[in-house]
């Protein structure tokens, strides 16, 4: 994907991060904080455009027991006890392969509310007990689930809403439909094939044995 149209920007005052974005998504995102404000609501981005090279980071951090892996209810697992096809399976839980992360689009953001952080240097994890309805950011997302059902006025989806088997619910995660959708166009299983077979990832052996099934349950939007 071309770079060359993400620029660097940022949410409101100079409290907020700057994050990578394509404009499209990010004037969406903007509309979407005012909104927010006025709601009683500080959106903030944890996460906007990440490159392949701070993805393919996470990867070998996983995979090399330098970052935790974690299960289902997000309990750090001992790698050592996983078969290699085991630990591919549990990365892909919870991290994009590195070339198939929708934050390579510039369309996708981790969100979190600023104004409801513990402490101001409260170290955000985006996990599902922050983002559950009970959690710190719960209200934000309660509101959230309104406006994305109700006004589609910034055409804001959770592409992880559901739990299909594959990605974990990651209710954080929101995606600019307009912006990502030609990037999902774009997403076949021959270029998947393709990109997988000429890389040097870790795990490749184990990705290229699981192909389809990877591809059904993890790159599909
Ligand atoms: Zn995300």
């Amino acid at each position: 994907m071309s770079s060359e149209q993400l620029n660097y920007y940022q949410l409101g005052e100079s409290i907020h991060r700057r994050f990578q974005a394509q404009p499209t998504a990010a004037a969406a995102l903007e509309l979407l904080y005012q909104k927010g404000l006025a709601a009683g609501h500080v959106i903030a981005v944890a996460s906007g455009y990440r490159s392949y090279q701070q993805q393919l980071k996470i990867w070998q951090e996983k995979v090399e027991g330098r970052r935790p892996v974690l299960d289902n209810d997000e309990n750090p697992l001992a790698i050592k006890d996983l078969s290699s096809t085991e630990l591919l399976f549990a990365i892909l839980r919870w991290s994009a392969i590195p070339g198939f992360s929708r934050h390579h689009w510039g369309s996708d953001f981790d969100i979190y509310d600023y104004s409801t952080l513990p402490t101001e240097d409260y170290q955000v994890q985006l996990t599902v007990a922050e983002s559950d309805d009970q959690g710190i950011f719960g209200r934000l997302h309660l509101w959230l689930d309104q406006i994305i059902t109700q006004d589609c006025s910034q055409d804001f989806f959770r592409p992880f809403a559901n739990d299909r088997g594959g990605v974990a619910p990651e209710r954080w995660h929101i995606s600019h439909a307009a912006t990502a959708r030609s990037f999902e166009q774009a997403l076949t299983f021959e270029q998947f094939k393709l990109e997988i077979s000429q890389s040097s990832l870790p795990l490749k052996p184990e990705l290229l044995k699981n192909l389809s099934e990877i591809f059904e349950r993890f790159i599909l939007p």
